[in-house]
């Protein structure tokens, strides 16, 4: 079944399908009937409108039940401008196009902000609002009347640079913007950006802390979205040459995440085949005439019982987020450059020990210069409460690059939160914290970020549908320079970014030991995996200053000792790591410099052994197996 599927998806993928598909839907429909040749301009208007809701629900993770609002801006934004404000056609979609994105931008700022149910229901209010506004605002709408007579083949006044457009040149000029359009979105999700859109929606909070800005990112997703929305309107409106509100109602924009999700939503293909099947399912169940919508409705509800993932994830293996011609080049120069032979596994063997021998000069022991070096990271008197509890009570202390610093305390002593306050997750409540010696106190996650401090998380938040490797990429967010139109136009440019990605993040999976899995998906991955793919996420962005939160919990002996190796080897890069850990056997060999809290203080400061005979930690925190002295 699976290798089925894989077949399937190779097969959807290549190059040649689409091409046939394009060269048949623009041939073979001259000597169809008219009805059939309106029928596919219809499944293109709504192949772009169920691509439009993909990216911003599918891939950015934000769902919008008011899509219908920005297709009837589209279309009214083009007939209002070519019937009133007498411009081209040929300039009114693209204006109208802008509009939509504009109005999506701006809905963004408040939609933003909330989630779930709360985005559900204010873009619903959006989609509602618009829907009203074209039954009030009947100067420039109509009203409930519409807008008649609008540009269009059907009533023969459709000329687009001086040529009178028929319905067949009409579906091919369709055809061609569609086509364009799902190419354009195909290189957009394969791209930092489409992978940025996915860590927003998987967790904003480890999108930021590698970087990656959730409003900016946000907004983007909603202006881009409701663009194609809004180019799907234009076109629609110049298809049917009337418009009323009552093909923009909140049916509708139901109906549009309805398709999408059917198809297959997360994909490119999954929404074409929603879209084709939304298309020929209505005409098909007139046959069944007032048992239509019930027949509808039971045909929806066993769809999401039988594929979870819609029809696209049930005949075909989800398409990946990285280039494939990049991916093969890559992989291609790395096994000529190196003695790949014999299985994967053994390959990755040999890549992981060639990588830690490489590294093995850096993981000597620190010496007393390094002890000298000026911290990179001084967190002074840093104070958090939260509604009267006091997690932090003036913590201060100090990273140097090349050292590691342990921090240890019995659960709940402020480890997390002081990683979460350093990190720009929560704000403090007093205190100071420098990088370099400029103040990051209270700057955002994302900020912090850029500044060079990356963090890991104690419950790691990955993207579970992307790989291994897809995931270790995303770490390289701040590192890419390629603008939206680049990774959508794929420019010689941005390929060499994506290959240089590729290929840093096969470095760091060998060092984390994770060459045998990069091409699985981490949420079918053991626990462990997880975790050093986090770690390896964090390493892509190459931060001055690592700080990892509990990185060994749930990590086997194998895995620990890989976790150790990886550890050393930021620090003999010149890096500072903040390492918070239970395990005393894990954390003795590995830390140069330890610091202990409890109940939000800092109780101790020094190195391993000192920890171990002062008083005040034994009493604190190992104190369950050491019997008191009569004198503490
Ligand atoms: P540790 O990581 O050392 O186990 P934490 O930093 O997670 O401890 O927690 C320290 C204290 O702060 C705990 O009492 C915890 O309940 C409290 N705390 C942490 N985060 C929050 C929060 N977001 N809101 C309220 N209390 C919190
Ligand atoms: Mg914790």
């Amino acid at each position: 079944m699976n290798a089925l599927r894989r077949q399937v998806s190779l097969v959807l993928g290549h190059p040649a399908l689409s091409i046939a598909v394009l060269l048949a839907l623009w041939f073979v429909p001259a000597s169809a009937d008219r009805a059939t040749v309106q029928l596919l301009s219809f499944v293109m208007i709504n192949i772009l409108l169920a691509q439009s809701i993909n990216l911003l629900t599918g891939i950015a993770g934000q769902i919008s039940l008011g899509h219908a609002g920005f297709f009837a801006i589209g279309a009214y934004g083009s007939a209002v401008l070519t019937k009133s404000a007498g411009l081209p056609v040929i300039l009114a979609v693209p204006c109208a196009v802008a509009l939509a994105a504009l109005a999506g931008w701006l809905l963004a700022i408040p939609a933003g902000r909330v989630k779930e149910f709360y985005l559900a229901m204010m873009t619903a209010g959006f989609g509602l609002l618009t829907y009203e506004v074209l039954k009030e605002w009947t100067d420039v709408t109509g009203g409930v009347m519409g807008l008649s007579a609008v540009a269009s083949p059907t009533l023969k006044n459709l000329v687009v640079l001086g040529v009178r457009l028929e319905a067949l040149d009409y579906f091919r000029v369709l055809l061609v913007a569609t086509a364009v359009v799902l190419w354009l979105l195909r290189n957009f999700v394969q791209s930092m950006h489409g992978r940025a859109f996915f860590a927003i929606q998987a967790s904003e909070i480890a999108a930021g802390s590698i970087g990656i800005q959730p409003g900016g990112t946000k907004r983007r997703a909603y202006a881009i979205s409701t663009a194609i929305a809004g180019l799907a309107g234009a076109f629609y409106a110049h298809l049917v040459g009337y418009l009323g509100p009552d093909s923009f109602t909140i049916q509708r924009s139901v109906e549009v995440l309805v398709m999408a999700i059917v198809g297959g939503i997360g994909t490119i293909v999954g929404p074409i085949l929603g879209a084709m099947l939304f298309s020929w399912l209505p005409e098909k169940l007139q046959a069944f005439a007032a048992w239509q919508f019930m027949v509808y409705g039971l045909i929806l509800m066993g769809v999401f019982l039988l594929f979870r993932k819609g029809f696209a994830g049930a005949i075909a293996e989800p398409a990946r987020f990285v280039p494939a011609r990049a991916l093969r080049d890559v992989l291609a120069a790395q096994g000529s450059a190196g003695a790949a032979t014999g299985s994967p596994g053994a390959s990755a063997g040999t890549t992981a020990s060639s990588a830690s021998a490489a590294t093995a000069p850096s993981t000597v022991t620190t010496t007393a210069a390094d002890l000298d070096a000026s911290p990179i990271v001084e967190v002074r008197d840093l104070t958090k409460r939260f509604a009267g509890l006091v997690a932090l009570d003036g913590v201060s202390l100090a990273l140097r690059p090349g050292r590691i610093t342990a921090l240890i305390g019995p659960n709940g002593s402020g480890k997390s939160t002081l990683v979460n306050v350093v990190s720009g997750i929560y704000t403090p409540s007093a205190g100071q914290v420098t990088l370099r010696g400029r103040d990051i106190g209270g700057r955002s996650n994302p900020e912090v970020a850029a500044a060079g401090l990356v963090r890991t998380f104690q419950d790691p938040r990955l993207v579970p549908s992307f790989t291994v490797r897809e995931n270790v990429m995303l770490g390289a967010h701040l590192k890419h320079r390629g603008s939206m139109l680049a990774a959508a136009l794929r420019t010689p440019a941005m390929m060499r970014e994506e290959r240089e990605t590729i290929a840093r993040a096969g470095e760091i999976m060998a060092i984390a030991g994770l060459t045998a899995v990069a091409d699985q998906l981490l949420e079918s991955l053991p626990y462990g995996y997880r975790r050093l793919a986090e770690v390896a996420r964090a390493l892509m962005a190459d931060p001055e200053v690592l700080m990892l939160d509990e990185p060994a919990a749930g990590l086997s002996e194998g895995e620990l000792g890989r976790l150790a190796e990886v550890i050393r080897w930021v620090r003999g890069r010149g890096k500072a790591v903040l390492l918070i850990e239970h395990h005393m056997d894990f954390v003795a060999d590995l830390v140069d410099d330890v610091v202990v809290l409890d109940s939000g203080r800092v109780i101790y400061r020094g190195d391993m052994q000192g920890m171990r005979r002062d008083t005040a930690v034994i009493e604190a925190y190992l104190g369950v197996q050491t019997p008191r002295t009569a004198d503490a």
